[in-house]
């Protein structure tokens, strides 16, 4: 079996045609959603997440607003300026970028955020909901990994799931999104004993672990649908080849950078038994920003009963 892979850049692009078009029908009743992104420091990674995230505001019509911290901020100094955009009415939505500096209060700011305009559905007023099957707004990669399924026409009723990870902002939510969805999940971390032997009694493993290639084919049940959220920078051109051999696109992006972006799954192994598989990059990532657009517009309307 060769497993098709999942296109997440069309799919995400799908969903973005998908909110400018909401977008206009909102402009028409004279509602701008907006999103404040807060970055803090000057972290290079962080800051190219924030811009490509204000550059598809742009593209789609969101307003956007740009909010540089330094590192040097306190916890207080930074609950400040949230607490301003709460109050603000331009803004819909309110993503602080992480990681914080390590000196700032991660939960005391994440809480922080007014839970209508937290498009990253951090906070726990929303996981909360979550969890209760309420309507709210949730985690953008779990949502958009659960997009994903849908569009590719994955029914995941009375399916097995194991989730690979638990972490607040994947792991977590996605098992409970897939078992809203009616799937029977198994959720996996690091301490978990035997980790092959419960991904091979699932027909869905969501690998979220930051462990470059470790979901080899031997994980896998044959057919099994393979969701690779893992985004690992792989800096050694002997590890570039070990993982994807004589791939010229991949070498030829090493060169060009110096490194290139690998996956939780070893996608040359997997891709021989999986039925469907994400690749990496072009999987879940650009799913993600897709999502956050998405749900910039939900908080829009939610906050005015919409
Ligand atoms: P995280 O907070 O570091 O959590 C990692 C999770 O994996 C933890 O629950 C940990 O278990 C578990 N884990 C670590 N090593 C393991 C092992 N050997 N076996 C089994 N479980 C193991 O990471 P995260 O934020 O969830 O992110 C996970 C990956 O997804 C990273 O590569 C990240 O870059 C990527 N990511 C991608 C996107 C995207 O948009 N594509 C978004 C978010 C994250 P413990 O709880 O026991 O420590």
């Amino acid at each position: 079996m060769t497993a098709t892979f999942i296109d997440g850049t069309k799919i995400a692009e799908d969903i973005k045609r998908e909110v400018a078009a909401e977008l206009e029908s909102l402009q028409r009743r004279g509602v701008q959603p907006g999103l404040a992104v807060v970055l803090v420091g000057d972290d290079a990674a962080s800051s190219s997440y924030v811009n490509m995230k204000a550059k598809t505001c742009e593209q789609l019509g969101i307003y956007s607003r740009k909010v540089t911290i330094p590192s040097s901020v306190t916890t207080r100094q930074l609950l400040a300026e949230v607490r301003k955009l709460n109050e603000d009415d331009s803004i819909d939505g309110i993503l602080v970028q992480l990681p914080l500096p390590q000196h700032v209060a991660k939960h005391a700011i994440l809480e922080g955020v007014d839970p209508k305009k937290d498009v990253d559905g951090f906070h726990s007023a929303n996981v909360g909901s979550l969890l209760l099957g309420h309507e709210t707004l949730v985690a953008c990669t779990p949502l958009g990994v659960m997009e994903l399924l849908r569009r590719s026409g994955v029914k995941l009723e009375g399916l097995n799931a194991a989730v690979l990870g638990r972490s607040d902002d994947v792991g977590k939510p996605q098992a409970v999104l897939l078992m809203h969805a009616n799937a029977t999940v198994t959720i996996c971390h690091s301490k978990t004993r035997n980790l092959p032997h419960i991904t091979r009694q699932a027909d869905i493993v969501v690998a979220a672990i930051g462990k470059t290639a470790m979901v080899t084919r031997d994980w896998i049940k044959p057919g099994a649908v393979v969701i690779d959220v893992g985004t690992n920078k792989v800096s050694d051109r002997a590890e570039v080849q070990r993982l994807f051999g004589n791939d010229e696109a991949r070498l030829k992006d090493f060169e060009k950078r110096g490194y290139i972006w690998a996956g939780d799954v070893d996608e040359r192994s997997v891709k021989d038994v999986a039925s469907m598989m994400t690749p990496v990059p072009g999987g879940v990532g650009p799913m993600t920003i897709a999502v956050l657009m998405k749900n910039t517009i939900k908080a829009a309307r939610m906050r005015r009963g919409l």
